[in-house]
Formats: C-alpha cells, structure tokens, sequence
C-alpha cells in the first residue's frame, strides 16, 4: 500500500514540528479553573487550520459554568469537506488543563524538551494528543490524495471540569450527531498501544445525619451527628463494600483494581466550623459526608442510589434519633462502544501496523468526554486513543515522549485513512 507507506514518512519526517506544536500548545496557561487563555489557545489551533483549507468556527459556550468576560468558554471546530462524499471522522481533544500545583522541578508552562519527552502541565494530558491528531489530519490531506468524506478537529474547554462549556455544550446543540459526525477519535492519554472504547460511570452524592445541638459537658442533652455518621460508615464496611468487591465488570478497566464497583468516602465533615484556637464546644448538629460511586456497565442508576438508600433506612429503623438527607451532587452514565464498531477496529488495526503489537482494548476508571458524545450527541463510534502515559496525567512533572506522538500520529493518520475510505 505506497499511499499508507508514504503517509507514514511524511509524519516521520515532521517530527520536529510536532515536537514545537506540542511545545507551542503548552505555553498557553488553559489552566481550569479559572478557564485561562482559551481564546487565545483556540485561535491558535483555528489559524493554523484555516491555512490548510478548514472552515474554523469558534462557539462560545456562553451561560454555562464559569463563562465570564474574562473567562470565555471559547471552542474551536475545524472542518475540511473532501472531493467526494462519505463519512466525517472528528477528532476532539479538550484544550484545558488542571492547575499546576505543586512539586514541579521544571517550568510548567514553558514546554521544556528534555531525554526525548516535552515537559509541561497538559504535555501528557492532553496537548501532545491534540498536536500528533493535528499532524495527523494535515500530513493526510497534504498526501494530496483524494480524500472522500470530511476530516474535523475541535479543541474544547472544561473538560476537566465536567465538559459543560465545551463537549457536552457542542453535543446539545447537535455538533457530534450523526450523519454530521459519524467517527471520533479522542486522544486523551491512554497509552500508545492501547484503545480505550469506554469509561464507568460516576455517581457523586453528599449524605447529611443530622442531630441536635448542646453543650459539650451534657452530651446526653444532644444528639451527636458525627456518632450517627460513624454508624452510616460502620454500614458500609459491613454491608456495602463488600458486594461491591463481588461485582466485577465484563469492561476492560485499567488498572484491574478498578474492574469493580468502588466508593470512596472522600470527605467527612462534622460538628461547627473550627475558628483556630476555639475548637467547638458544642455537641455536633450536623455531619456531613461526600462518597464518589463508580458504576460498571452492568449497573443501573437508579439501583445504585436505591442500594445507599436502602442503608440509610435500614439505619432509620435500627438506630434512635437517626436522621438523614441524602443530596444528588453529579453523575455520569457508564459508556463503552463495541471494540467491534468501525473506530475501534480501525484503530486496533493501525496500532499493529505502526507498533507491531497486538493492541489492548480498556476502559477508562474515571470518566472523560465520551459521554457527552455517547449520550447527549447519540453517536456511538467514538474512542480514545492518544501518546500520554495515563498514570502521568495531572502529576508534577508531566511529559509527553516524542516517540509516543510520532507514533500516535501514525496510528491516527492510518485508521482516520481507512474510516473514509472503507468506512472501518
Ligand atoms: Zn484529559
């Protein structure tokens, strides 16, 4: 096949812009929250795309969360129409990044190239996936080939916080449904030879015992939350995780310890606020507890709510003076996409191609855009597929390694190729 050997070249020999692109994306601080720099980032991505014969649109996500004069929720699609019809393939990588925090040994916005990698906050997640799908698209349609279909790349914002202002936004408003889009590749960091067709789903809620306030020397004139909340801990040890731990997953989760219902009690809270040097006095009205549920594909919604209800009644009847509220604080559906479907099948196939090695399907632990694409677009063929090493993502110290874009890129020109023209 000289078209798909010529294809490769090509990316082989823009290593180095590549690498500066990746570089170039980095120095913009899309650090979210606040939303910093998007415009600029999106310009950016639509300017150089518009040089390649792409029709750019910025859409400002205007009235969803965080949009403000001084933090737009800017996004950028980018769309070129080949000379013949057939299906659009739609890379989409989030352009924000999480806060740098701390720990860092290099500058984070800097893009500091160092033992074959690039440095910086969003090397690994996800601006080296955004540059190797960039270089991808552009070395395709410079192959000067008759290219059928169309080819599409959005950088959007807020992913990191849920994907309001950017996927889910577009998803509403039709921008992912087909037979607009029909494929989608996202190249978030999953590992170079590895597809990931879907992720679990999450269930974020707060539960509040509540109990009545008194002095602290008569404990017995009160009713202490904070001894109701050990009560509702107590349960869940005893009667919740460890039907849990039972409930594996026909997903291909990494890490496997994911391969399973979880709930992590992320915070505890109890008794009045601690003003320093005045601990409270006073026996504690008020106790509340923050848990994050991970749901499997297998599960349901509802009957993972119903199951932590069921507790908490099971508490009221058992338990003098047990009260409680239970509030709703987020949540995601489960999605996964057949390894089957035209995207994952083409993908796989480009990964044995350009890496020689027998790619490995997974689901992602936590959530990402896909479910916005799944659930609010209805489009079904979607993936990740990116150069970042997962387990880097958001740390101090975050790289991308050079070889792993070149290599993406690869992968993401070859199965993009066959998308338009065999359709798998
Ligand atoms: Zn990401």
């Amino acid at each position: 096949m000289p078209g798909e050997e010529q294809l490769l070249q090509r990316i082989e020999s823009r290593r180095e812009e590549l690498v500066e692109l990746t570089r170039d994306l980095i120095r913009f601080p899309t650090v979210n929250p606040p939303g910093e720099a998007y415009r600029p980032c999106a310009e950016y991505i639509g300017r150089r795309l518009q040089g390649r014969g792409f029709a750019v649109q910025y859409v400002h996500a205007t009235g969803t969360p965080g949009d403000t004069e001084r933090f737009p929720r800017v996004n950028v699609i980018a769309r070129r129409e080949g000379g013949a019809p057939g299906p659009c393939v739609h890379f989409n990588s989030h352009i924000d990044v999480v806060q740098s925090g701390a720990g860092w040994t290099l500058d984070p916005f800097a893009g500091v190239l160092q033992d074959g990698k690039v440095f910086g906050r969003g090397a690994c997640d996800m601006k080296g996936g955004l540059a190797a799908s960039l270089i991808a698209v552009e070395s395709l349609i410079d192959s000067g080939e008759q290219l059928p279909g169309s080819l599409e790349i959005s950088g959007t914002v807020d992913e990191e916080s849920g994907g309001y202002g950017g996927v889910h936004y577009l998803a509403e408003r039709g921008w992912f449904t087909p037979p607009r889009v029909d494929h989608v590749i996202i190249p978030e960091p999953l590992n170079v030879n590895r597809v990931c067709i879907g992720h679990r789903g999450v269930w974020w809620a707060e539960i509040e015992t509540q109990g009545r306030q008194a002095h602290g020397s008569m404990p017995f004139l009160g009713d202490c939350a904070i001894r109701h909340m050990h009560a509702v801990v107590e349960r869940l040890e005893r009667d919740l995780y460890p039907k849990l731990a039972q409930r594996r997953t026909d997903m291909p989760v990494v890490p496997s310890g994911a391969r399973q219902s979880t709930l992590n009690i992320n915070s505890i809270h109890g008794g009045q606020a601690e003003v320093p040097g005045f601990p409270s006095p006073c026996v504690a009205d008020s106790c509340r507890m923050i848990f994050d549920r991970r749901l499997l594909i297998e599960e349901h919604m509802d009957s993972v709510k119903d199951e932590v209800r069921q507790l908490l009644e099971q508490l009221v009847r058992d338990r003098a003076g047990f009260r409680y509220a239970l509030r709703d604080i987020f949540e995601v559906r489960p999605t996964m996409t057949d390894r089957n479907g035209p995207v994952a099948r083409s993908t796989a196939a480009a990964v044995r191609r350009v890496l020689g090695v027998e790619p490995e399907f997974i689901c992602s632990p936590g959530t990402y855009d896909q479910k916005h694409i799944d659930r609010v677009g209805k489009l079904r063929d979607c993936i990740a597929y990116g150069p970042g090493i997962l387990d880097l993502a958001h740390q101090p110290d975050e790289y991308v390694v050079i070889d792993d874009m070149v290599n993406s890129a690869k992968v993401m020109a070859l199965a993009a190729r066959s998308l338009l023209f065999r359709g798998a």
